[in-house]
């Protein structure tokens, strides 16, 4: 992005200085500030977001905070190799460690915040044979998981027509705004919403310039944390992080009748049931690649219908039950799913993470921590670091 010389506010409202400007108050903009603060108290910390805190994806998520990734794990190991495979699995295991013991602690029931696995469901006989695989790999490894055949299924989370499927016992759900407000009351930062960042500059002192429609803000390093949003702010991202729809349908509360989230159709697909018993439908954007892409979160016809559909097919006792939201967001996705951190390679000082794929509730917390790790000169894993695509 660029700013004009009409826009340019910086003469009528002076400049800000800081130690660090973080941009993005989504979940990892939060958690970015929170690993500085636990890093050095004293840095003086500016959080710039363009509307408010979790107006992006982080506050229009289903509220899986599931660990592993976008595939099944025996992809994983096809992709990644074995032990980066269980890297990244165990990546996403410490990730929930780290939040129930920084974040959440004995907060869990005001965040709605519920350990109780999560299910992988197959309505194909291919998908459970590749399930029941997975499972058995994973239980080698000492990664809790259960097998169900229809007939228990059904009862566990009383959907129909699916053949099997398994369950991560570690996996975890939460209302995900309710879980950035109790991160938002850890951290010690300056909160600017409505603050749009444009550009930044670097100036022959090593001062780094964030130009915004509030004026400069001034600091020795700024972190970006726009996930899907980044590659507006810059073309390093363009062909690294794209900008990627997703959409949810919720309907109106029924008495509880699952004992957990699940996913469906190789992680596409996705319901859960909230405490309220409000049954959230997500997914299916499958349907539509070319168009489930850029920055508008509005929502389809084609992709609701498709959501509506799945609850006919698999819990066609809700299908008459009234629809109480309809809503989109907007995903980062990553050339390999995996997130990315790393500074900018024509400036230093300019860090960013992103590139979450759909699962930044599952990873940002601990992604961010090692981007902190990065920035003060300590190791971070090669599958995490932006380098991999060099
Ligand atoms: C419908 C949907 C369902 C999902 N379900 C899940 C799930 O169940 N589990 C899971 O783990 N993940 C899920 N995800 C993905 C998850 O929400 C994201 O990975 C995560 O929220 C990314 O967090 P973030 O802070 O990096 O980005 P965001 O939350 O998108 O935050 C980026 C922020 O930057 C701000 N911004 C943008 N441009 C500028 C600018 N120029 N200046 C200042 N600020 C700017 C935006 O307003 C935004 O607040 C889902 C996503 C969607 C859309």
């Amino acid at each position: 992005m660029s700013t004009s010389y009409w826009l340019d506010r910086t003469k009528k409202i002076g400049k800000k200085n800081y130690d660090v400007i973080v941009v993005g108050a989504g979940i990892s903009g939060l958690s970015t500030v929170y690993w500085l603060n636990q890093e050095d108290p004293n840095l003086k910390i500016a959080l710039v977001e363009k509307q408010r805190v979790g107006f992006g994806a982080s506050g229009r998520n289903a509220g899986f905070i599931t660990c592993g990734s976008v595939e099944h794990f025996n992809r994983m190991i096809s992709k990644h190799g074995k032990q980066e495979a269980i890297e990244i699995w165990k990546f996403a295991e410490t990730n929930l460690q780290l939040l129930k013991e920084h974040i959440i602690q004995d907060q869990g029931n005001q965040i709605e915040f519920r350990e109780r696995g999560c299910y992988s469901l197959a309505s194909q006989d291919s998908e459970f044979t590749e399930l029941k695989k997975v499972a058995q790999i994973m239980n080698e490894l000492g990664i809790a998981t259960e097998t169900y055949e229809s007939e228990r299924l059904q009862k566990c989370v009383g959907a129909n027509n699916f053949v099997g499927g398994i369950k991560y016992l570690a996996d975890a759900e939460t209302n995900p705004i309710a879980l950035l407000n109790l991160l938002q009351k850890k951290i010690k930062c300056d909160l600017y919403e409505q603050t749009e960042a444009y550009h930044y500059e670097a100036t022959p002192d090593g001062t780094r310039v964030l130009k915004t429609d509030a004026g400069d803000f001034e600091a020795s390093m700024i972190v970006f944390s726009l996930n899907g949003y980044s590659p507006a702010m810059h073309n390093y991202f363009s062909d690294k992080i794209y900008p990627t729809r997703a959409q949810i349908l919720m309907m109106e509360p029924v008495a509880a009748f699952m004992d957990g989230p699940c996913y469906a159709n190789f992680y596409l697909d996705y319901f859960r049931q909230m405490p309220d018993g409000s049954l959230l439908i997500g997914g299916f954007r499958q349907l539509a690649k070319e168009t489930e892409v850029g920055y508008s979160d509005h929502t389809t016809e084609l992709i609701q219908n498709a959501l509506h559909g799945f609850v006919t097919t698999h819990l066609p006792q809700y299908k008459d039950k009234k629809v109480s939201h309809r809503w989109g967001g907007i995903m980062g996705f990553s050339r390999d799913g995996q997130p990315l951190i790393g500074s900018l390679p024509e400036d230093n000082q300019i860090f960013f993470n992103g590139g979450y794929t759909g699962h930044g509730m599952g990873l940002a917390f601990n992604t961010t921590k090692s981007l902190v790790d990065g920035i003060f000169g300590r190791e971070v894993p090669l599958w995490l670091s932006a380098r991999r695509f060099n």
